[in-house]
């Protein structure tokens, strides 16, 4: 072998599996390899398929250093065929060049990769032999890791775990029987020293994935059963059924029925003496807002304070707007409670939640950070949950202590998903609009007829309507999307200066952001110019127009939260994507899905196979180490068989579910249980 490795000594290469992950035994053997090399066949050069790991032989017919395009080496190997390889070398040393004299016959294993000038592989492993040498047996494992852990260490690591495990297994024979899978310890010898490679559903793969199914549900389980027997407040609604009734006496709307559905489910559950524990899950506009008014104001009733967390300072003001409008006029008193108030101000505020003085307070994750306790804090609504994640979302539940909680998104996940990832809650779906709404039209136009559509906005807001102009990301950089959006600004505003332009971006301060908004909430605004910041909640009524320019650099769920901007008033509402023509194909299958539904559940749906749930769910959970080798939607049938096992496991105390939790789960369990 001539590319050499330094022997790495015992103990940094143990600290390198601890930061692996690799701790104990379980964790090594449940370490599954990447893929496999197989060094058991000689696959002549001719015969080489680009994007084929493989072994092949050859003479070294050439070999030199050159300094351009960088410093690399390039070698050519020629077998007897005649068939010719590049090989490429960009890191290497003299040593490592003086193993390799041109003449020398050579083994050498890596991925084939097709160029302009024939066959290549770039730093494949080379090994001076002789022709027709043997081969090795069966295949290598080639391991996921990390700088400075080397593959031997994780062979060597996997084996010593393997002989000292006790292999109990913990699905008896029927149940292996009935799910087609083998015994664990048979799996992941499989998995680990396959004689030939398992296919993606090879029953080995299956028990690996229903097992780690099985551990997540069974921990989201527990964890619901734990918070489920600890005590909350019964609000029950009182005898003289005052504020709930009251406001719905005074909406200028009745409640839609599924409205109406998912409000009862969250009364009964108040009445409750266990924390609820819901999400209430409905598209953009179906109007989950009032609905966690209700539940705030039965708080009220009971003598209790609620308060409502949003994801952004933007969204907290709105929603602070919405609240005071509703609750104020029948006494309920509403403060908000943001990161960008005064210091003074916010002493005020707290003060006067511990206090009791504040029924309802509105405002941003900083109403959870130190300092701000409440007096009786009863009730609390997350709003947009899945900007949180599952981690925020278990702390903040185990930080109210007997505390009814709510969780509200407008990602409509499919119920695969649901399943598995909200396992720990019960859910309730608005699956219906407010009536009245016209569909939104939605067109995809090239950036060419640019000034038709600023021409028809104009127009658009010359008879009345209200228009959003979204400049998104240009790059990973806040300072770039800001001077998108600011040069947009400037140059509609030269163009219309009958009109009424404002600019919201996410480098304003909260105030001059709510200020903006409010301006345009008011319709002292006719064209809103706007980073993404708008994504989520905002509700104007009267705007009918969304443009968002270089569409195609947005996901499926941001275009749909952005075009639920409008469309929510009785007037016909446009979405007009505009794009930079020679788009690419996925960002072309986008746009037509978005331009073909209006439906959160179809598009969830298709953006989940696109994607893959972790980019679905967001970053924030996405990073979670739920499930590394199921997939909820692609596993769906296992999902459902793990969920039965779970459940008869928990309710017959069986056990195997300490076993099976230790083995998949490990230190990580106390994450769930916190
Ligand atoms: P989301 O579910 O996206 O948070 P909102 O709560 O912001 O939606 O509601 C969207 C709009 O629909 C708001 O203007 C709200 O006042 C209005 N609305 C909510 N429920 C109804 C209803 N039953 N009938 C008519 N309008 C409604
Ligand atoms: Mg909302």
């Amino acid at each position: 072998m001539t590319r050499r490795l330094a022997k790495p000594s015992r103990k940094p290469a143990e600290s390198g599996l601890v930061r692996l992950g690799l701790g104990t035994p379980w964790q090594c053997v449940l370490h599954l390899p990447l893929r496999y090399e197989d060094e058991s066949r000689v696959t002549p050069i001719g015969d080489l398929t680009p994007g084929d790991h493989a072994l092949t032989e050859g003479r070294l017919v050439h070999g030199e250093v050159r300094l351009r395009p960088r410093r690399q080496w390039i070698g050519k190997v020629r077998d007897e065929q005649g068939g010719e390889l590049t090989v490429r070398l960009i890191h290497f040393s003299n040593a490592q060049l003086q193993a390799l004299p041109v003449g020398s016959w050579l083994r050498v294993y890596g991925e084939v990769r097709g160029s302009l000038f024939g066959r290549e592989m770039i730093h494949p492993r080379l090994r001076v032999s002789e022709p027709g040498a043997a081969t090795r047996a069966g295949l290598t494992a080639v391991y996921p890791t990390v700088a400075g852990v080397a593959q031997p260490t994780l062979r060597r690591a996997v084996a010593a775990a393997f002989a000292k495990l006790d292999w109990a297994d913990t699905l008896d024979e029927p149940t292996r029987r009935r799910l087609h899978v083998p015994p664990l310890r048979e799996a992941l010898a499989r998995l680990h020293y396959p004689q030939t490679v398992p296919s993606a559903d090879d029953p080995a793969w299956q028990r690996v994935r229903f097992d780690e199914l099985l551990a997540q549900r069974l921990s989201l389980r527990l964890a619901r059963r734990q918070r489920a027997s600890r005590v909350a407040v019964s609000l029950a609604p009182p005898a003289a059924d005052r504020l709930v009734a009251a406001l719905r006496r005074a909406l200028p709307f009745a409640l839609t029925g599924a409205q109406q559905r998912a409000w009862q489910a969250i009364e009964t559950d108040l009445a409750r003496p266990q924390p609820m524990q819901r999400l209430l899950q409905g598209d953009v506009g179906s109007g989950k807002t009032i609905v966690a008014a209700l539940a705030c104001l039965r708080a009220v009733e009971n003598s209790r304070q609620a308060a409502l967390m949003a994801p952004t300072e933007l969204l907290a003001e709105q929603h602070l707007a919405k609240f005071r409008q509703w609750l104020e006029p029948l006494g309920v008193r509403v403060a908000g409670l943001s990161g960008g108030q005064k210091k003074a101000e916010r002493e005020r505020l707290t003060a006067a939640v511990a206090a009791g003085e504040v029924d309802v307070v509105v405002g941003t994750h900083a109403l959870f950070q130190k300092g701000v306790d409440f007096r009786a804090l009863a009730v609390v609504v997350v709003d947009e949950q899945h900007r949180f994640g599952v981690a925020q979302r278990l702390s903040l539940a185990g930080k109210g202590e007997g505390v009814h909680s709510l969780m509200m998104s407008a990602t409509p996940i499919p119920r695969t998903l649901a399943m598995s990832y909200y396992a720990d809650l019960d859910v309730s779906v608005i699956d219906e609009l407010p009536p009245g709404r016209s569909p939104i039209e939605t067109r995809v136009i090239g950036n060419p007829r640019r000034d038709e559509v600023i021409a028809k906005l104009a127009q658009a807001c010359g008879d009345g309507h209200q228009v959003y102009w979204v400049c998104p990301l240009v790059e990973e950089s806040d300072v770039l999307q800001l001077k998108a959006a600011t040069d947009a600004f400037e140059e509609l505003r030269q163009r219309h200066p009958e009109l009424r332009f404002g600019l919201v971006h996410g480098r304003m301060t909260a105030i001059d952001k709510a200020t903006v908004m409010a301006a345009f909430q008011r319709h002292e605004v006719d064209w809103l110019v706007a980073t993404t910041v708008i994504e989520v909640g905002v509700d104007v009524p009267n705007a009918t127009w969304m443009v968002i320019e270089h569409s195609e650099r947005l996901g499926l769920a941001q275009l749909h939260q952005l075009r639920g901007r409008v469309g929510r008033g009785p007037r016909q509402s446009y979405c007009v994507l505009l794009f930079e023509p020679g788009l690419s194909e996925s960002a072309r299958k986008r746009l037509e899905i978005i331009r073909n539904s209006t439906d959160g559940f179809e598009i969830a749906r298709r953006d989940l196979e696109l994607r893959g749930p972790g980019e679905l769910l967001g970053k924030s959970q996405s990073g979670q180490p739920l499930l590394r080798f199921a997939d909820p939607d692609r596993d769906h049938v296992l999902l459902e068989q793990a969920a039965q096992l779970a459940e008869a496991w928990i309710a017959g105390d069986n056990p195997a579910v300490s076993v099976h939790l230790d083995r998949w789960l490990g230190e990580r369990q106390a994450f769930w249980r916190s």
